[in-house]
């Protein structure tokens, strides 16, 4: 029998009662490990993390805080080359793309640990400056912000099994807030290894980080009125999630990140230098963790006279993408992460073929060193719609989401035309433009933000320097409205909002000077 991982809940590690879910090598089929969570004390859990967690992480300093997130930092750099041989074995990823989720996690980690530095000896943040409430200016109003005097609880996704849970974990806890968090069960191993890692250090005070691994059954029903629940996964899940009584009568307040058809636009007009950081980009996105990315690139926007040209060179591109064994050196894409998202990827697929072409077929990608009847291993496919007509008929591609290697180029008339069909996405995390008139891209990213959480530019001049269409930078927004959940993560201090209460303190001056921090802080 595989190892069965142990959770960590009331500053013990206990593993559950059950047989377990296995986890799968999605490449070799093999049997990696065992999750469960069965027979846990769910509640004793929840409030050992609140009370004993909650009141050591509180009692600390935002720049011991951050101290303690170097400290974790520091272990986990000294373990990659074990988070590595984890990822490869259960996310079926390349050395590549297990760096966007490890060392993207670990990067995520670091530039909060400055944060709290930055922060310094205090232990509440100002939120604006003390205004006046009458004519008379004695007495006035500041806001405070606050540590919730709850739990997060991190429900996560399977695409992100490090990054995931680090972009939630660092503010959380730089914020003085405990985590328990519940990665998904295909990919839950890495998660697991982490936190053991930083726990079994002693960095973190006790409660400060839990790790239920295993089903979810009975874990919103814990949650109180300050507790904060963060969840990554699917639209159908986080429906569930925001009609739960935690959330409608207990105001559990709630973050949600769901699915999103992001969109690569190259403007009206675009030189040939535009044109190939378009191809680029588009190829890269597909491929990178096999297109397993929220903020992958899904449509592709295109004016119409250019679309044959640019399906060439994209498909070109892809067609050099070695699929298979990522233990092949070769090998540039792994596999999905699972069968389950094998045949979810097929299923979209022949949806989308209802309304698209292929210009690109990913099943011709013969696979390097693994076996087609148990690698869950799909080679990029793009497709794309006939004319500018067809992309006003298309539904499909503005509202259903492949979670893997897959995008589709959708021809457009003009800019008005171009800005309609991404819309049409009702809320995306992030869309990325593609030109050479700084004045027509300022407007075309004004006119997309109220509807993306980020919009990515890259112009000929940061071709070199830009950090990605997909990537999630600690120092920008990260989330989106509508259909991408309506959440906002990361984007520096703003993090800490989410686990931070505010409140309006209205009085004299005299004590409204005694709320500001020490002169040091
Ligand atoms: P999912 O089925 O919704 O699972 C996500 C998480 O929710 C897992 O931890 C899962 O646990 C848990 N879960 C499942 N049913 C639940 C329930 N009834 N109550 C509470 N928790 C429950 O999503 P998925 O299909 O694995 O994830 C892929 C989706 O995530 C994609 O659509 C992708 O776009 C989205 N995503 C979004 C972002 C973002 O930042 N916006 C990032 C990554 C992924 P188990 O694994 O144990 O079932």
């Amino acid at each position: 029998m595989t190892e069965l991982l142990a959770n960590h809940v009331s500053g013990r590690w206990q593993t559950g009662s059950g047989a377990g879910t296995v986890l799968i090598d999605p490449v070799l089929g093999t049997e990696l490990v065992r999750v469960d969570a069965t027979g846990l004390d769910l509640a004793a859990a929840f409030a050992f993390a609140r009370g004993t967690g909650g009141a050591a992480l509180r009692a600390l300093s935002y720049a011991q805080r951050g101290a303690m997130l170097a400290g974790a930092l520091k272990v986990m750099q000294g373990q990659r080359e074990a988070y590595y041989e984890i990822a490869t074995a259960n996310s079926g990823t390349v050395k590549n793309d297990s760096a966007v989720d490890i060392d993207g996690g670990l990067f995520t980690l670091g530039q909060y640990a400055k944060m709290g530095e930055a922060l310094g000896e205090r232990h509440h943040l100002l939120d604006g400056e003390a205004v006046r409430l009458g004519k008379d200016p004695l007495f006035q109003s500041r806001h405070v912000l606050l540590p919730t005097r709850g739990v997060a609880l991190f429900i996560n996704a399977f695409n992100f099994p490090a990054w995931g849970l680090w972009e939630k974990a660092a503010p959380a806890l730089l914020s003085g807030v405990p985590v328990i968090v519940k990665p998904a069960t295909a990919t839950a191993w890495l998660t697991q290894r982490m936190v053991k890692d930083v726990v079994d250090a002693g960095i973190l005070p006790p409660g400060a980080l839990s790790v239920i691994c295993g089903s979810s059954q009975g874990l919103l029903d814990q949650l109180e009125p300050f507790d904060v629940l963060s969840f990554t996964g699917s639209a159908d899940t986080a429906e569930l999630i925001r009609s739960h009584p935690a959330v409608t009568r207990r105001s559990v307040r709630v973050n949600i990140e769901a699915d999103s058809l992001n969109s690569a636009w190259l403007l009206p007009g675009a030189s040939a230098d535009s044109v190939d950081l378009l191809v680029k980009e588009v190829a890269r996105e597909m491929t990178v963790k096999s297109g397993q990315k929220c903020t992958a690139i899904r449509r592709v926007l295109v004016p119409q006279a250019q679309a044959d040209a640019v399906a060439q060179a994209i498909a070109a591109r892809l067609a050099k993408t070695t699929v298979g064994n990522p233990r092949n050196e070769s090998v540039r894409m792994g596999a999905l992460v699972s069968r389950a998202q094998l045949n979810s990827v097929r299923d979209g697929l022949a949806l989308l073929k209802q309304q698209a072409q292929v210009l690109h077929d990913g099943a011709a990608h013969a696979l390097v060193d693994a076996d087609p009847a148990v690698a869950c291993c799909v080679g990029p496919t793009l497709l794309g719609l006939k004319d500018a007509a067809a992309s006003d008929a298309a539904d499909l591609v503005h509202t259903h989401e492949v979670f893997g290697p897959v995008a589709t180029l959708v021809p457009y008339r003009d800019a008005d035309h171009a800005l309609a069909l991404i819309r049409r996405g009702q809320g995306s995390l992030v869309a990325s433009l593609y030109g050479n008139d700084e004045a027509a891209l300022a407007s075309a990213a004004l006119a997309l933000a109220d509807s993306h959480g980020r919009v990515h530019i890259i112009s000929p001049d940061v071709a070199a320097i830009q950090t990605g269409h997909g990537n999630v930078m600690p120092q920008s927004l990260h989330g989106g409205p509508g259909r991408a959940g309506g959440g906002e993560e990361l984007g520096g201090l703003r993090a800490l909002n989410f686990y931070h209460r505010r409140a309006a303190i209205q009085a004299s001056t005299a004590v409204l000077d005694r709320l500001a921090p020490p002169a040091s802080a």
